[in-house]
């Protein structure tokens, strides 16, 4: 019997294990640790924000970014390399005494009086509180048209970190987006014929400077729940337009063929082992394979670990928003002790929790509210 059993060992995870830890509070963290951006992504790209906005959470804020590159003589140049940010989070973890538990969750049920969890070994945890905090894992997207393709020509761009098998293939990347972008830009290193193909006239970069960005997005995350409906609604409601970080730009400029203002209508096997895409307009593309760089779409059925009783007990954000889960101030779900964190939360709680800049607020949120509810019961 433990605390809290959080499950994910990323960023997110990571930071309330700390948390935890300086709290008192027993806990198992629950995963690989780091296992997305250490195995499931490019290794040799970039992370996106500026570094100084990059920090995990620990409750005193010692083991900083900064700290970090001051004491391992990292610079923290932007772009940040993705290695050096995995580099910093075992560091962070070792300073912060977090241990691990490098199992997944297979199944959480709730009893009358607490939480179980099963990993894939068949260890069983009881524990008051539950965090889910797994990011974008089971939620990758691929639009209806392209879904005709079997895997053998079709694969998203998550998980993707190898793109040699393509050399000397043809390639259709859609989505104009940072990971299209980012896709393209790997194909034709790895020698591959890439195109990128996308609805938009345009692509859109974003602007020069990735420090306003990175503090703007920090400030949303602590102020997002409390702005009056009409604020949260509007921007709800506002497309959210992803745009193409400038860094990449070089990469793909002049290198690889882009072709906006279409949009994929039908894709069918063809001839011997490719794909055929017919576009808006009558064009085609004959390729040897299809990424589908078209983002997440966040559904709260699609975590396998919870099953239909826990799924249907947690009440959801109104229609059109319903694959998120409702959440308190304190990101606790409807189901007392079951708090969801990270992408899951970038709903109730805005967008600032796709990324790594809500990561104070949600381990500032939850764990207080956790040892607050352990103090009550268990005075
Ligand atoms: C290509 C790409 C680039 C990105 N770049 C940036 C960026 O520059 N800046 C930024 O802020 N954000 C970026 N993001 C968003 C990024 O996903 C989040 O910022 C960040 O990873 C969120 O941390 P997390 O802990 O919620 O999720 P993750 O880092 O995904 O960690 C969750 C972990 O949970 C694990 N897990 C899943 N299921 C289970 C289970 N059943 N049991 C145990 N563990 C499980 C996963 O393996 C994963 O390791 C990027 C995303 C992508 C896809």
């Amino acid at each position: 019997m433990v605390d809290l059993v959080i499950i994910g060992a990323g960023p997110y995870g990571i930071s309330l294990a700390a948390h935890a830890k300086s709290a008192g509070l027993s806990y198992v963290l629950l995963g690989q640790p780091m296992h997305f951006w250490k195995n499931q992504m490019p290794q040799t790209m970039f992370i996106r924000t500026n570094p100084r906005y990059i920090s995990l959470s620990d409750r005193e804020d010692r083991w900083t970014i900064d700290r970090f590159s001051d004491e391992t003589g990292t610079p923290l140049d932007s772009p940040f390399p993705r290695p050096a940010f995995v580099d910093y989070a075992f560091w962070f973890a070792r300073h912060a005494g977090v241990e691990f538990t490098p199992e997944l969750a297979v199944r959480v049920d709730r009893t009358p009086e607490a939480f179980t969890v099963v990993t894939e070994t068949g260890r069983r945890w009881t524990a008051a509180r539950v965090i889910v905090a797994t990011g974008l894992q089971h939620f990758s997207y691929v639009p209806d048209e392209l879904r005709a393709l079997p895997p053998s020509l079709l694969t998203h761009t998550f998980g993707q970190t190898d793109f040699e098998r393509f050399r000397n293939k043809k390639v259709a990347v859609i989505g104009s987006g940072q990971s299209a972008w980012e896709a393209a830009a790997l194909l034709h290193m790895a020698g591959s014929d890439a195109e990128i193909l996308f609805r938009r006239e345009a692509v859109q970069f974003a602007g020069e400077d990735n420090t306003a960005t990175g503090l703007r997005l920090i400030e949303s995350a602590e102020q997002f729940y409390r702005l009056p409906l009409e604020q949260k609604q509007e921007r709800w409601n506002t497309p959210r337009r992803g745009s193409v970080a400038l860094f990449l730009k070089p990469y793909v400029e002049g290198k690889v063929k882009t072709t906006g203002g279409v949009e994929i209508v039908r894709a069918e096997t063809w001839g011997d082992g490719q794909a055929r895409l017919t576009l808006t307009g009558g064009e085609t593309r004959i390729v040897d394979h299809v990424v589908s760089a078209t983002g997440y779409r966040i559904k709260l059925d699609l975590l396998p670990f919870l099953p239909p009783a826990l799924l249907e007990a947690v009440e959801r954000e109104p229609e059109p928003y319903h694959g998120f889960p409702l959440l308190s101030e304190q990101f606790e779900s409807s189901v007392p002790g079951l708090y969801f964190t990270g992408p899951l939360a970038s709903h109730t709680h805005g967008s600032a929790f796709g990324f790594v800049a809500g990561i104070r607020q949600a381990c500032r949120s939850i764990i207080p509210h956790i040892e607050q509810g352990k103090t009550q019961m268990d005075p």
